[in-house]
């Protein structure tokens, strides 16, 4: 790897880490400045180190990392947000390792994107603070697949264009969107979604999360967006549409063709 700076100041989320050598910890990072990168933190298994409690996921730190050999080495850590309430409870717990391995998965060292950072941080908080951190949990979803070029055509149908009405449909994996009633039960693979989990889906993908959040979402129709979101999901991560050259091109398509809607600051 060749890198054309030798240190780099940046804020970061930690994603995951894996013991690496006899003290070392590998990190994985989302950082604002060059998005997600991998980060050696030497010696910060020993007793002693001042960096360990930085480190941990889910954590925000502000870093100061090192040109190394192959890597970027963390010569300074420091905490912006530990997100301490996340650590106290084990379904907060589970629904940030839940973001932050979709992110994960979803995305390679290929550079900066603000956009995600920011949503990823204030999810972390919000999942920290809300009473009931479910809606967050959606919200990321729909806006996750937005800044990855995968926004799910929730308007017309994704198969002949006509305008979606008011009344139970299907959603298609593959061809990325709700299909009407005509199209949906002739295309293998589509499922039904009900008229009430749409309008949630239409609202999120439009608003911002302090409008979003205003929404009350019941039992089912969570239940409903949960199974829906993972067959989407796991249909994109299984057809390889996660490989990183597949990737930038729907993301520079996305950037070019759609205006992501802007979080509230
Ligand atoms: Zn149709």
């Amino acid at each position: 790897m060749a890198f054309k700076e030798r240190t780099l100041k940046t804020e970061a989320v930690v994603l995951r880490h894996n013991d690496w050598g006899e003290a070392d910890r590998l990190l994985w990072l989302y950082t604002l400045q060059s998005g997600k990168l991998r980060a050696n933190a030497k010696g910060v298994r020993k007793p002693r180190s001042r960096k360990a409690g930085h480190l941990e996921p889910f954590t925000q730190v502000s870093l100061l990392l090192a040109s190394g050999r192959d890597m970027w080495i963390v010569t300074q850590a420091e905490t912006v947000n530990a997100f301490l309430p996340l650590r106290e409870d084990l379904l907060r717990v589970g629904y940030a390792s839940y973001v932050v391995e979709l992110l994960d998965r979803f995305s390679y060292e290929e550079g900066e994107n603000r956009a995600i950072y920011h949503l990823l941080v204030d999810t972390l908080g919000r999942l920290s603070r809300e009473t009931d951190p479910i809606l967050a949990v959606r919200y990321y979803e729909i806006r996750l697949l937005d800044y990855l070029g995968f926004r799910p055509q929730l308007f017309q149908c994704a198969s002949c264009g006509a305008e979606i009405k008011p009344e139970n449909q299907y959603f298609s994996a593959l061809q990325g969107g709700v299909l009407c009633p005509a199209c949906g039960a002739n295309v293998p693979g589509a499922w039904p979604i009900s008229v009430t989990a749409l309008k949630y889906l239409r609202h999120f993908q439009r608003s911002n999360y302090a409008e979003a959040a205003r929404a009350r979402l019941s039992p089912e129709i969570n239940r409903e967006l949960e199974t829906l979101m993972q067959q989407y999901l796991t249909y994109l991560l299984e057809r390889g549409l996660n490989s990183p050259s597949f990737l930038r091109r729907v993301r520079k398509e996305a950037s070019e063709h759609q205006a992501a809607p802007q979080e509230e600051a």
